[in-house]
């Protein structure tokens, strides 16, 4: 007779986990995957990875979401906002070689709509120094820098499968970890703050507290509705792609600016947005969309410039790319569902 000591209440199949780190490893090329109750969490579980001490500092868009910025400043981080590329929308480069002091700790780069960062400009910028690179690729899945996909990139890449991306869990993310001298306090990390990674491998016989650590893993439930999502992976892309080339093509001949995607970046086409001329006429053509039963909608309210950023004195920063963008972006309704009629209407 087996007694187990508990009885478990679901024992979701082992083998989807396998398969599913499997899917990452092969496919993307990623070391060691850890999936996550969301891409906000895997970013928090990124900055007590690296150990972020008071006063270390990291440079960051403030043109992003606020988790981007949140796990850091929880563990006591100076928040260095960085400018934005006007093109792109992702970090300016150039701005953030004139951060970079003797205290930063890591960069934080955000790959806007699935467009990358130029990743090797960036490694030629740090190289040298103990800088960590962290992708937020929230954004990101299956797009690609050159022969890499996002996320497998920096020392540590975070994907989201929040309901408004490509790939959708409901809620879920992804730490990927690529920077193996990370990884023994990244399962720590992962594990609660304690060593149960090690006891499960059968190299201690007990395990106990060691560390800060977190509940970050993803129900097993959600694990299998990623397995299932994942298997559609390339019809999503290709139908965004659809989406955005038939944007680009009704829109070739006005004088929006359009979305850019340098040569070394593959596009998941998770978001298509344009500048309008100003702040008044974006949102007046939400407005008139809106009358039309068409939802538009801008995007990010910077970082440095919200209350909280004012609070915190980093309203300071002097972000013109940032501000001007933000206050001119309209994204358009981008999803495989979105026919070629609908488009050419909106
Ligand atoms: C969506 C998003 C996040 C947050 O992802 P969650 O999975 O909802 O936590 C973080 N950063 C960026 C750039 C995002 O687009």
């Amino acid at each position: 007779m087996r007694i187990p000591y508990n009885q478990v209440f679901s024992n979701v199949n082992v083998h989807i986990k396998a398969d599913l780190e499997d899917f990452f490893r092969m496919n993307y090329g990623m070391d060691k995957i850890y999936f996550t109750t969301s891409c906000s969490s895997a970013l928090q579980m990124a900055a007590e990875i690296i150990d972020i001490k008071e006063g270390d500092e990291i440079i960051l868009p403030s043109f992003s979401y606020v988790t981007t910025a949140m796990g850091f400043y929880k563990r006591g981080a100076k928040l260095i906002f960085a400018d934005i590329d006007p093109e792109t929308y992702v970090l300016d480069l150039e701005d953030v070689k004139g951060k970079i002091t003797d205290r930063t700790k890591a960069i934080v780069p955000v790959h806007y709509a699935g467009v990358s960062l130029d990743m090797d400009r960036l490694s030629d910028i740090i190289k040298g120094k103990k800088i960590y690179v962290i992708e937020d690729a929230a954004q990101g899945i299956h797009a690609k820098y050159k022969d890499r996909y996002l996320g497998a990139i920096g020392d540590i890449g975070t994907y989201s499968f929040h309901s408004t991306k490509n790939i959708s869990t409901g809620e879920g993310g992804i730490l990927s970890l690529n920077n193996k001298s990370l990884m023994d306090r990244a399962n720590v990390v992962f594990e609660k703050g304690t060593d149960r990674q090690a006891f499960i491998n059968g190299e201690i016989d007990h395990y106990s507290w060691k560390d800060i650590g977190g509940s970050y893993e993803m129900s097993d439930y959600l694990k299998m509705i990623l397995f299932e999502q994942l298997g559609k992976i390339e019809f999503i892309q290709k139908e965004r792609e659809r989406v955005y080339l038939r944007y680009m093509k009704n829109l070739q001949n006005s004088n929006l600016q359009l979305p850019k995607i340098p040569k070394y970046s593959k596009s998941n086409y998770h978001i298509f947005a344009i500048l309008l001329e100003d702040f008044k006429k974006r949102n007046e053509v939400i407005k008139s969309l809106k009358s039309d039963g068409i939802q538009t909608t801008f995007h990010y309210q910077p970082l440095h410039d919200s209350k909280f950023g004012e609070k915190m004195g980093y309203s300071k920063f002097a972000l013109p790319t940032t501000v001007d963008v933000a206050s001119r972006i309209l994204r358009l309704p981008i999803y495989p569902d979105l026919t070629n009629d609908m488009i050419d209407e909106i």
